[in-house]
């Protein structure tokens, strides 16, 4: 077994500290402060195919990849390019460009959920904007959506399960009013009957049910089939939208998402993550009649300043071209099995309460590794050993998000030689904690 070694953090550690004074909590995003984990947040200076190199210069295989939008891996030499060409010709117009129509194009060309799109910035966007825009077609304003699932951070979205039997929302952050709150309808994953009751309750009043088809936020609870069949015909009977959320999972697990995976169609999808190729880029899509409300043909308001800028459309047809290849997905898959099998194995022979939960090539550490998932209660709320195994794998060279509900992902640049390296150190890093 290899040893350890202990990493040289002291120039992230005074970035941190200087960060501290700029940004609450040091950082831009909650999450890499690495309140969850040991140490400090490493600071990033640059990434190549499936590795990063922080501010000390140590090296990792990176399997964040940026929280799943590098499917490509780093700096792709083709994504790369097409960035740089594009931004010799400016940075942003306001005005429509070639660009828009290429990515619409790539996606709707093989794309059966959704007739037409719309490109805004970021998923949280996405996600808000067609949340309006369902209520907006259905003139109803509740909304159901389940424990779990994350939806980025628009106020009807920050929202958890009430007290007791009630379903209304209780809201899960500051300064979202209990009014908002109220409208979300809060239930738990994989339960049909939960679900069934809170629709007949609230008969005619629900515009949409919100669901990420494959929750990757909160560990992945992968659902099961039935359940997500059963919801697409309780919300056709009752005239509710069904809003997939594929903010991670589209473009991830199959071209057009978790849709395609299941051969699900929903109602409402959005976009974020890998459709803009590391730049911030959103969408959301549905049929036509849908996407007439939208303004400027429709009712519905929603702009951006940014939205669909030349650049961040360049590097998500880049990406997206990749993408489309045959075998592309398949071959994913491969690689992800292909990690994951010999650190299951180990763990098994080894009697660890450990198990590595995957589809396509989104993988998850489950500490609890002896059952089955499905809802977020399930999950064990002690992360002390994810802390243990973040730090072990750090000091050897791989580099996980920094929170143990967080999913990770294999990329194109991670290369079987490197899987099965990265395999053994998780083997390693396993032992060193249960030791
Ligand atoms: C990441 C994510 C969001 C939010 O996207 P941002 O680009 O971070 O605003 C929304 N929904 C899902 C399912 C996500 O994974």
């Amino acid at each position: 077994m290899e040893t350890a070694s202990i990493l040289n953090e002291s120039t992230s550690q005074g970035l941190f500290e200087k960060a501290k004074n700029y940004f609450p909590g040091g950082v831009n995003s909650p999450v890499r402060a690495f309140k969850s984990v040991s140490g400090t947040p490493l600071f990033i200076k640059k990434g190549d195919g499936c590795r990063i190199w922080d501010e000390d210069d140590n090296e990792f295989i990176d399997y964040c990849c940026s929280w799943g939008p590098l499917i490509l891996g780093h700096n792709n030499p083709k994504v790369y390019n097409k960035i740089v060409s594009t931004l010799q010709n400016g940075a942003s117009f306001g005005a429509p460009t070639r660009l828009e129509n290429e990515l619409a194009e790539l996606i709707l060309s093989k794309n059966p959920f959704i007739d037409k799109i719309r490109f805004c910035s970021s998923g949280t966007e996405a996600v808000m904007s067609a949340l309006r825009l369902a209520r907006g077609f259905t003139g109803k304003d509740k909304i159901i959506k389940f424990e779990g699932c994350y939806h980025g951070h628009s106020d009807s979205l920050l929202v958890k399960a009430g007290s007791g039997l009630v379903t209304f929302g209780a809201s899960s952050s500051a300064g979202v009013p209990e009014s908002f709150a109220k409208e979300t309808l809060v239930l738990p994953l994989n339960d049909l009957e939960a679900l069934k009751k809170c629709v007949l309750e609230h008969k005619d009043q629900i515009a949409c049910a919100i669901i990420e088809p494959i929750p990757a936020n909160n560990g992945l609870l992968l659902q099961e089939l039935s359940f997500l069949k059963s919801l697409r015909e309780i919300c056709t009977e009752n005239n509710i939208l069904l809003f997939f959320d594929e903010v991670i999972s589209g473009f991830r697990v199959a071209f057009s998402g978790a849709a395609e995976h299941y051969g699900i169609t929903p109602d409402i999808v959005t976009y974020g993550k890998i459709i803009g190729g590391g730049l911030p880029v959103g969408a959301y899509g549905a049929k036509k009649e849908i996407m007439a409300c939208v303004s400027p043909d429709g009712p519905v308001y929603q702009a951006g300043t940014l939205s669909g800028n030349p650049v961040a459309m360049a590097a998500g047809i880049a990406q997206l071209t990749e993408c489309s290849k045959p075998g592309f997905y398949k071959e994913l898959e491969e690689k992800t099995k292909s990690f994951v099998a010999p650190i299951n194995e180990h763990a098994k022979e080894k009697g660890f309460d450990f198990e590595i939960v995957h589809i396509g090539s989104i993988f998850w550490l489950n500490f609890a590794g002896k059952k089955t998932i499905r809802s977020s209660e399930e999950i064990n709320p002690d992360m002390t050993d994810f802390k243990h195994l973040h730090r072990e794998l750090l000091n050897r060279g791989v580099y996980l998000g920094p929170s143990g509900y967080e999913v990770g992902f294999v990329s194109e640049a991670h290369s079987p030689e490197i899987l099965a390296k990265s395999a053994q150190i998780m083997c390693d890093a396993l032992d060193a904690i249960y030791k």
